[in-house]
């Protein structure tokens, strides 16, 4: 029996399989403490298994560490690169066959452009952008919401509400801030469903 596309199933360089052609972007979005890097860590690591050439690249403007830690304590090595730099980050592209985006709502248009023309280009690669769809103030963040609207795949990951255990939608600030930029743990933000937000905001 034929199984319904096999024959698009090659052997990568390394042994590995690339199940398809084209490239493929897959965001993974969501608020605050929603585990959207362990779920892409957990990616990453499956494509390490199956052999593929992977790497995991963040902005420098968050340069804690080089190692990308999540709220749960997986650790996996990433390259740190200017928001901007889409020379390194091509580079990376080129060299790897999965690249993953850590903190991608900190990325720049042109970083935005770049990864689009992969998309459509088809240059054979998968790229997996991990980040905030919102900021604390529940406003689409930087390129996340575009790179959601042209990728291939996208999951939406929701934290548990603080307040009322129910699906959180926001990172809630609970410090003054200037600037739509959101760095920090469980004691600047805390995850809330829109409504319990609220309560907060009038409370
Ligand atoms: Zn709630």
């Amino acid at each position: 029996m034929a199984i319904p596309g096999a024959n698009k199933i090659k052997p990568s360089e390394k042994g590995g399989f690339i199940i398809k052609e084209e490239t493929m972007l897959e965001v993974i979005a969501g608020g605050m403490f929603a585990g959207k890097t362990d779920e892409l860590i957990r990616r990453l690591e499956r494509h390490s298994i199956a052999r593929r050439r992977v790497a995991l690249v963040k902005p420098g403007l968050d340069t804690r560490t080089a190692k990308v830690k999540t709220h749960n304590g997986k650790e996996f090595d990433s390259i740190i690169v200017g928001n901007n730099d889409t020379i390194t980050i091509e580079k990376i592209i080129l060299e790897n066959e999965v690249v993953g985006f850590d903190e991608g709502q900190f990325f720049s248009e042109a970083v935005y452009q770049l990864l689009k023309a992969c998309e459509q280009s088809g240059t054979n690669k998968i790229i997996i952008v991990c980040g905030l769809d919102m900021d604390s103030e529940g406003k689409p963040f930087g390129i996340m919401p575009k790179l959601m609207a042209i990728a291939h795949d996208v999951t939406k990951l929701h934290a548990v509400c603080e307040n009322c255990y129910g699906p959180a939608n926001i990172s809630f600030s609970m410090v003054e801030k200037k600037e739509q930029i959101l760095i920090g743990g469980k004691n600047e933000y805390k995850a809330l469903c829109w409504k319990c937000a609220v309560k907060e905001d009038e409370g």
